[in-house]
């Protein structure tokens, strides 16, 4: 049986915990801020550590004050180890940045809202960049976006893991709601295809790019069907 606490990670020292509240594109209210000192307080929890996935995670909890910091924080749940959508990174984009060529904050969260329930074969990440500097690092996320001064470009199969791949761009110069729905054409195609346990960069090199591609905008109509290279 599994007796671990809801959204908590067994640490090394086998006996404490650690959470991640979820912090959608790296947004936290003044609120949920508020919260998380209070329980951090209250708790005594020793850690708060800052993740290259820009969430916040609370390490060295007790098993038994794990649910009622939950319930303290008000915060949605965040998965470190479940087979889903684990964060979803974004720079800021038009919101605030001098280069920025589109709202990659806003979209960026919308994504990590249509997207945080679906179950997958794996972890997946996504980033998203309001320019092609990347801030976002989107070629190294299982699904990147990033915008140009034309509108969107989709980037599937990257990895910044111990075997990094690059990712490979699926589309270019695409409208906000032709992005996400060419996110979502994927992750259900990853959903279908792929064994239980790989990920998306692991599932492209054993598929092919180019299959994955041709399968996946067959059905996206918004997209040349006779196209071979990204337009
Ligand atoms: S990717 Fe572009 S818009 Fe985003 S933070 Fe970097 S420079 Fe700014």
């Amino acid at each position: 049986m599994n007796d671990t606490p809801r959204g908590a990670i067994l640490q090394r020292d086998k006996t404490s915990y650690a959470i991640v509240p979820r912090t959608p594109a790296g947004i936290i209210s003044p609120e949920h801020l508020e919260n998380i000192i209070k329980v951090v307080r209250r708790y005594d929890i020793p850690v708060i550590k800052m993740t290259s996935g820009q969430r916040m995670v609370l390490v060295g909890i007790k098993g038994e004050d794990v649910e009622k910091i939950w319930n303290e924080l008000g915060m949605t749940v965040g998965q470190a180890t479940a087979p889903c959508l684990h964060y979803v990174q974004a720079c800021p984009g038009t919101v605030t940045c001098r280069y920025g060529k589109q709202d990659s904050l806003g979209l960026g969260i919308e994504v990590e809202d249509i997207y945080q329930e679906m179950n997958l074969p794996a972890k997946l990440k996504i980033g998203v960049s309001g320019c092609p500097r990347c801030c976002g690092e989107s070629y190294l996320r299982d699904v990147g976006i990033v915008g140009d001064a034309k509108g969107w470009n989709v980037i599937f199969g990257g990895n910044s893991g111990g075997r990094p791949r690059i990712g490979d761009v699926v589309a270019k110069n695409l409208t906000k709601e032709e992005a996400i729905d060419l996110t979502r054409r994927l992750l259900e195609y990853y959903q279908k295809n792929a064994r239980s346990g790989e990920r998306t960069a692991r599932f492209v090199e054993r598929v092919g790019f180019d299959a994955i591609r041709r399968d996946v905008l067959a059905f996206a109509p918004y997209i040349p069907l006779d196209s071979t290279q990204p337009k």
